[in-house]
């Protein structure tokens, strides 16, 4: 008789371990590893999930007292290796064993056993999703000499997208916002054609797989490298990785798909990830018009239905190449050669909310697990990948770095200036525009061109800045950068919690702790007052469009703001980082960085490495068109290593000293990082349980060596809807595995109701 482990669902208590249950004859064909199940715990229906089917009965209780599997609720959603990639998770992200199964199961499914009251009977809710939209737009023989209005850029883009190839509607309108009424149109004019995907599918294959997929004539050198190391990798089945080293425009992408192409002629399928905002239309064709039909899309604005629908087409092995954001990873892809993550280096593979998983971590495993290579792209890497490839070998598997410097056709990287603005205050200028800046906006302005401003903001954090030399203070314990608190006028680190009045730090007398000026000044503008000043500046007819939080705060404001800067004759937009990525308009000859420095200086060790990556991207932004173009970037720190590397197009000047300090300071990649965040409403019992945690952990690593506690603190957000926030910093030699000690201690503490814990191990987010 076979027995099935089943880990159960219950919110409130987080087992730890899976529970055995007889499967009775009637399900045993049904019954299987990745189920979701109902069975009974503690008198009452809960719904499990089956992570191992096994033929001995559990040692520890008579057979006749292990009870049945009560029903079968879904089919398998995942495999033993990935019940085990879940268990794995659950370990190192110190959550709970179905916390670490759920990203694993059907999208837009819930299975639940509830009840309205404490003295109400528990009842089973089954959702699944509605009807699905199969429809697939494609274009026209006529709609192929279409040429659309010069300002109708989103019919420019829904026909770039359709050039490669036919499109589920559904795709198309979570990848281009607004698409429908775009296509319903084009359909009137007989540009394109809306079909039922049966009657496309009887129209042969052919007009799917072997769509118009354009290949370059030739690949570069770097690209042949690449593609000859992925297919080693592959092939070696040990979860070798392969980092692709590539400048913007390098033709990455190329290589992911080249890559994917000799894994499907050898029986195997890829997951390819990229960040939810590259997830565009133009991306998604791409892989179409390759791949055809046997590509599946997972991205957040599908509706449950259709992103159900796609990863059904998965299971079922109809798609064998599977494109999405972070949650991708878990579609349950079999035969598996290849995970692809592309700009690795992005802070949001990390999830923010349990399981806080990294993707690339989770990915690293699982290419373990399946025996498949992973990929990682960026033109950026993260300084943990590139650690790991420098030792050549990391956690058993080969790490290698393939570099594609250039761009394909000789096309070239863009002018990049630094402006030191403590020059600029030195010779009286006190606008927020350089000397230079102005005149190169006055040209683009002369030339009827496009600008870009990118106004680096990250909106709370506040600090103190000496306006003669850049200085700012720093905690003597932490060298992090001390945040300006204006209502009780102190500084304050938020590492280790010291904070000091202004006027005595370091010393009532002299101002500036680096050179004794009096000019030190609260830092950080707003994109508002840099629109009023630009407005001053510039002809009345050059359009001026914002992008921040504030002005993108409605649905699809993003996607109208970039449509009216297209549309316009000449203009400058002016934004936060969300500018940074995606915006490819050739007739941007300029992009200026109003204050490279604001994150450069944020408390978090991952500070600089941030901002070289954003300077780096943007200047990637400039002269796509005939023009080289510029980038200007003002600064109060030009000698930075982060500014230096993007000024001289030479990474190493960043990655040498910013690796060597971290080394110096304990920090990833030298060790992993754990942030434990306490919340509530109540800020002394927020206070107390969190010195309570933070004494246990002290207790448990005082004799660890590589362990250390920094805190407990303020979080740098104090507090966030109310709630009151502290926190404390964990660093763990690298074979360690924290989440276990920590939740441990965590568990021991006691924290009562109404105090919210979390533990994020490896965190990107230090707020
Ligand atoms: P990345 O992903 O590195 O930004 P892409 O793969 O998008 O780069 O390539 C940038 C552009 O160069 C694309 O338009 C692509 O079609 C083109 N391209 C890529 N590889 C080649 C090549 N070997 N020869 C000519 N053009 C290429
Ligand atoms: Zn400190
Ligand atoms: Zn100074």
């Amino acid at each position: 008789m076979p027995f099935a482990s089943v880990v159960l669902d219950i919110p409130t208590r987080a087992l730890e371990s899976a529970f055995d249950y007889r499967v009775p004859a009637e399900f045993e064909a049904s019954c299987l590893v990745g189920t979701t199940v109902l069975v009974e715990f503690s008198h009452r229906d809960v719904v499990g999930y089956v992570v191992a089917i096994k033929g001995e009965p559990p040692e520890d209780v008579p057979v006749d007292r292990v009870l049945p599997v009560k029903r079968v609720l879904a089919e398998p959603a995942f495999d033993k290796v990935s019940a085990r990639v879940a268990a794995w998770m659950a370990r190192q992200y110190a959550c709970a064993l179905p916390d670490a199964i759920r990203p694993f199961l059907a999208p837009g499914q819930t299975m639940k056993v509830r009840r309205d009251g404490d003295d109400q009977p528990w009842y089973l809710v089954v959702e699944r999703s509605g009807p699905v939209d199969e429809r697939w737009v494609s274009l026209t023989e006529e709609g192929r000499d279409f040429r659309p209005r010069a300002n109708a850029s989103r019919q420019r883009q829904v026909l770039a997208a359709l050039a490669d190839g036919p499109m589920r509607m559904a795709e198309l309108s979570a990848t281009l916002p607004g698409s429908s009424s775009v296509v319903a149109s084009l359909a009137r004019q007989g540009v394109v054609s809306v079909e039922e995907h049966r009657r496309l599918r009887g129209m042969g294959q052919t007009s799917l797989s072997s769509a118009q997929a354009k290949r370059p004539v030739e690949l570069t050198k770097g690209q042949k490298d690449a593609l000859a190391a992925i297919d080693e990798a592959r092939r070696g089945g040990r979860g070798d990785v392969v980092l692709v080293d590539g400048v913007t425009g390098s033709g990455k992408t190329e290589v992911y798909l080249d890559a994917i192409e000799s894994a499907l002629a050898e029986g195997q399928g890829a997951i390819v990830l990229v960040p939810e905002i590259s997830l565009t239309a133009q991306t998604v064709g791409r892989f179409r018009s390759r791949f055809g039909d046997a590509v599946a899309i997972l991205h957040s604005r599908l509706s449950a239905g259709e992103r159900f629908d796609q990863w059904d087409l998965v299971r079922r092995g109809q798609a064998k190449v599977v494109v999405g954001a972070r949650s991708a990873l878990f579609a349950p892809l079999s035969q598996v050669g290849l995970i692809i993550i592309d700009e690795e280096h992005e802070g949001s593979y990390k999830q923010d909310s349990s399981p806080r998983y990294h993707a690339r971590e989770v990915a690293a495993h699982m290419a373990q697990e399946r025996g498949c290579a992973l990929v990682l792209g960026s033109a950026t890497p993260s300084l943990e990948s590139l650690e790991r490839c420098g030792r050549g070998s990391w956690g058993g598997v080969s790490w290698t770095r393939v570099r594609m410097p250039e761009r394909p056709g000789g096309a070239q990287l863009p002018r990049v200036r630094v402006v030191d603005m403590t020059q600029q205050f030195a010779s009286g200028g006190r606008s927020i525009f350089s000397a230079p800046l102005r005149e190169a906006l006055d040209q683009v302005v002369e030339r009827r061109q496009k600008a870009v401003l990118l106004l680096n903001r990250r909106g709370f954090a506040n600090f103190l800045m000496c306006r003669e030399c850049g200085a700012v203070p720093e905690c003597p314990h932490c060298s992090s950068a001390l945040t300006y608190h204006e209502r009780t006028h102190s500084l304050v680190c938020h590492s280790c919690g010291r904070s000091w009045p202004v006027a005595a730090y370091p010393n009532p007398a002299a101002r500036c702790p680096n050179c004794g000026s009096p000019y030190m000044a609260a830092y950080g503008v707003g994109t508002q007052r840099v629109e009023d000043e630009l407005r001053m500046i510039l002809p009345d007819d050059v359009e001026v469009i914002r992008m921040d939080a504030d002005t993108t705060r409605s649905k699809n404001a993003h996607q109208k703001l970039l449509e009216k800067f297209d549309g316009a004759e000449c203009a400058v937009l002016l934004g936060t980082q969300m500018i940074a990525k995606g915006l490819d308009f050739p007739e941007v000859t300029l992009v200026g960085v109003i204050n490279a420095d604001t994150t450069l200086k944020l408390p978090d060790f991952r500070a600089a490495e941030r901002t070289y990556d954003l300077l780096e991207q943007v200047a990637g932004r400039a002269g796509r068109g005939e023009d080289r173009g510029q980038v200007i970037i003002q600064t109060y720190w030009a000698n930075h290593p982060a500014i230096q590397a993007v000024l001289r197009h030479d990474r190493g000047l960043f990655t040498r000293s910013e690796l060597a300090d971290r080394e110096e300071g304990n920090y990833p990649p030298y060790s992993r990082l754990t942030n434990v965040i306490l919340w509530g409403l109540r800020a002394d019992l927020v206070r107390q349980y969190t010195d309570a945690v933070a004494a246990l952990v002290r207790r448990e690593v005082k004799n660890k060596p590589g362990w250390e506690v920094l805190g407990p603190a303020d979080c740098l957000k104090a507090k966030l809807k109310d709630r009151v926030r502290r926190h404390i910093l964990i660093k763990s030699p690298l074979d360690a595995e924290p989440g276990e000690l920590l939740a441990r201690c965590v568990k021991e503490a006691k924290v009562p109701r109404g105090i919210s814990v979390a533990i994020d191990v490896d965190a990107q987010n230090l707020g």
